[in-house]
């Protein structure tokens, strides 16, 4: 936080402010900005950020890549952590000095039937975090109370970065998947969402087949408790899958419709595919002829709760996950753009304002 003082021959205010990256324009750089500190409004509270991870949706969001599109200027964002520092009226949830993660959902209505039924995040009321609220790419963002869940002692704040998408994400999309002991469970890339999907649906009891295209990546993956790897440019995935029986579940997280189709020829017959990730070209072309005689099941997995993200944490503070990241000054948000879009990061990617 710098303190501007404006000049004035009567009076002297002293405005707050900060920096963020924000968004002008599709397709254009970010372009790092002194803004105001934001005050909190009714059911707000105001986050001292200290660190955000980098997600694909977030760079999705700067190209405006999908159907539904933020609506520029705005701050991209969704794996802010930070210090509460301030309160609006009626937040009882959270107090001033705790640390909170302020997750993709970032606002949900709470009476719909969605919402009172434990999918709050199929709210039609829905704000998200990064895309329809300012994000995490700042030293300031504004949340609601409600909507953020607070970090354990014991949990490194960079760390809970990445659990608060691409460890929710994943974690939900294992529960979506219904994985059970003994289960196989095929997660196709792994990336910031796969090195974490592993571990998910390890836990969670399945015996875990990594599928990517770097032979580091699914070195890393074996080291988190996949079982199999499959390089998929040495190697056709669905013949090395089918080989060892087939896939109860497939997981794709990989931003490719051609790792989906991959993912969707995997599966054993009643096995189960989960879309995760979402690659800017929307489309794949699955077969209905075997989908019907094969008993497949296909299903969206957007996100997790609240109550996923407490999971999430638990699991972490109790040592049972690992999470891969690198961290760069929010300052370099562009190059880490550019390094994630060439496939140049290990993981994850946590900025740091
Ligand atoms: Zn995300
Ligand atoms: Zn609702």
């Amino acid at each position: 936080m710098t303190l501007i003082e404006k000049e004035s021959p009567t009076r002297s205010a002293a405005v707050a402010t900060m920096q963020a990256a924000v968004v002008h324009s599709f397709g254009e750089p970010l372009s790092l900005e002194t803004k105001p500190i934001p005050t909190p409004g009714a059911a707000e509270i105001v986050v001292e950020i200290e660190s955000c991870g980098l997600c694909h949706t977030d760079i999705h969001a700067a190209h405006g890549d999908w159907p539904v599109k933020p609506s520029p200027p705005f701050t991209p964002g969704h794996e802010g952590v930070g210090i509460v520092t301030a309160l609006g009226d009626g937040v009882t949830e959270v107090a001033v000095g705790d640390r909170v993660a302020l997750p993709w959902l970032g606002y949900a209505c709470g009476t719909c039937e969605y919402c009172v039924s434990g999918w709050e995040t199929l709210c039609p009321e829905q704000q998200m975090m990064g895309y329809t609220m300012d994000g995490g790419f700042a030293q300031y963002a504004k949340a609601y109370g409600r909507y953020v869940v607070k970090v354990p002692d014991g949990i490194d704040p960079v760390e809970a970065s990445p659990l608060t998408c691409a460890g929710v994400t994943t974690y939900k999309a294992v529960k979506v998947a219904g994985t059970r002991s003994s289960d196989l469970v095929a997660v196709f890339g792994v990336g910031g969402l796969g090195h974490l999907a592993v571990q998910y649906a390890a836990i969670a009891g399945g015996r875990v087949i990594a599928v990517d295209i770097h032979d580091e990546k699914l070195e890393l993956a074996r080291e988190l408790g996949a079982e199999f790897t499959v390089n998929a440019l040495e190697e056709d995935p669905v013949t090395a899958i089918q080989k060892l029986g087939g896939a109860d579940q497939a997981i794709a997280t990989a931003v490719s419709p051609r790792a989906v189709e991959q993912a969707y020829g995997s599966l054993r017959r009643h096995g189960t595919l989960v879309f995760v990730g979402l690659p800017a070209d929307n489309y794949v072309r699955l077969p209905i002829f075997e989908t019907v005689l094969n008993g497949i099941t296909v299903v969206g997995s957007i996100v997790g709760t609240r109550l996923d993200l407490r999971e999430v944490f638990e699991l972490h503070a109790a040592g049972k996950t690992r999470v891969i990241l690198e961290e760069r000054p929010l300052a370099e948000v562009n190059e880490a753009i550019a390094d994630v879009d060439a496939g140049r990061v290990p993981a994850r990617i946590v900025l740091r304002p």
